[in-house]
């Protein structure tokens, strides 16, 4: 089967880090015999740029076709000012929502050699492994009827938490099928004490795993509970599969624990296509951070690890992908920093490329 990627780097830091990426991926096809069919495409204020809109309809079905987009980050202080309907965070969200990807899955992974850089005691995160995979269409955020209304004399603002029971069960079972590539437990957090939705969640959860997933370990907390398990004792969790709302503040809280937003990555998926592969879009989950970009300042980790996410759940590659993970442990461990990473215990200093190359010799060194 061919490998097929759409790369699109976006804006600021986006094309710094994926240009390391480039680098990573032009070695797994000479080093490790697996080619990918790369093409690259603007999204976002560059494609704004070029062609008046932040998503083009040629680049939206290319992003259909391939087995995976790769994307850096969007948007930037030139472009605030744009009508919101061109504005560059409109081509992401086209690409989301068109693709229909309802799984987000954001790890939060604490490298030994950062374990320094969390907030929380370094016992409570070293080695820490979790994954966090929120439902991301559907819920509060979409939800009818929504709005601000007039009621008597003051205003009332509306949001609706709406779920169906086959979007509870279809990102449930992208839960169970993660965890059984990796530590075969799922926590499912909702508010089923206050909440209907909550019920239901719990119940669509409970049926589909007794139904399809009884060998894998599922347990179901209060999210407000849950929030409080992440900071206490992180490492009790393996899966965490979740609604939109609690898992857009579960996911950066858990992220954090893990210290620099230069090294987060994140992967949302959507339904199979015909040719198994789940529909998929990778990206860091940092933005353009015009504050550094141009430099060679920016971090490409995470956006080097959003293509181990990619070899390991859209093309099948699981081994490659921790080859990648060790690589960028081991250049970590030998104390390589980029800025975002200086902290106390010094390091060596990095850019953006020696990073990028630091993990290509990492790779090789390791064959
Ligand atoms: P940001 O993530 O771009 O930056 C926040 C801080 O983290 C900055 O100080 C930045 O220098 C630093 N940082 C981020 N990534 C880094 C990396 N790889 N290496 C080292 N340091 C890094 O968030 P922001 O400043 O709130 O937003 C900047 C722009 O990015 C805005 O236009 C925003 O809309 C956009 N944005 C895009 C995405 C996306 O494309 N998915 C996500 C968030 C923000």
């Amino acid at each position: 089967m061919t490998n097929t990627l759409l790369i699109l780097p976006g804006d600021g830091i986006g094309p710094e880090v994926m240009a390391e990426v480039r680098k990573v991926i032009d070695w797994f096809g000479a080093k490790r015999g697996i080619a990918f069919d790369v093409s690259e495409d603007l999204v976002g204020g560059s494609a704004y740029d070029t062609h008046g809109t932040p998503l083009t309809d040629a680049t939206m079905a290319k992003a259909q076709e391939v087995d995976a987009v790769l994307l850096g980050a969007v948007g930037g202080p030139k472009y605030d000012k744009l009508d919101f309907s061109v504005k560059p965070e409109r081509g992401l969200l086209r690409l989301r929502k068109e693709m229909d990807l309802y799984a987000n899955l954001r790890p939060a992974q604490c490298f030994d050699a950062l374990a320094d850089f969390s907030s929380l005691k370094k016992d409570v995160v070293a080695g820490l492994d979790i994954m966090i995979v929120r439902e991301l269409t559907s819920g509060i955020y979409f939800g009818e009827p929504r709005g601000i209304i007039k009621e008597g004399n003051e205003r009332v603002g509306i949001n609706t938490q709406r779920y169906t029971e086959s979007e509870i069960a279809r990102v449930a079972r992208s839960a169970f099928e993660l965890a059984k590539l990796r530590g075969n437990k799922v926590c499912s957090m909702e508010k089923a004490n206050v909440m209907e939705s909550g019920v239901l969640w719990r119940d669509v959860v409970q049926e589909i795993h007794d139904a399809e997933y009884p060998e894998v370990e599922l347990s179901h907390m209060y999210a407000d509970a849950g929030a409080m398990q992440l900071t206490r004792w992180p490492k009790q969790f393996d899966v965490i599969v979740t609604d939109n709302l609690f898992g857009d503040l579960l996911s950066d809280l858990a992220a954090m624990l893990t210290g620099s937003l230069g090294m987060l990555p994140s992967a949302s998926l959507g339904a199979p296509m015909a040719n198994g592969r789940p529909k998929a879009l990778y990206e860091p989950v940092h933005g353009s951070a015009p504050d550094i970009a141009g430099q060679g300042k920016a971090n490409p980790i995470a956006c080097i690890l959003s293509f181990a996410m990619a070899l390991r759940y859209s093309f099948g590659q699981g081994d490659e992908a921790a080859r990648l993970e060790a690589a960028v442990e081991k250049v970590l461990a030998d104390g390589l920093r980029t800025a975002d990473l200086m902290g106390p215990d010094g390091g060596t200093p990095v850019s953006t490329q020696g990073m990028g190359d630091a993990i290509v010799a990492a790779l090789d060194a390791a064959l």
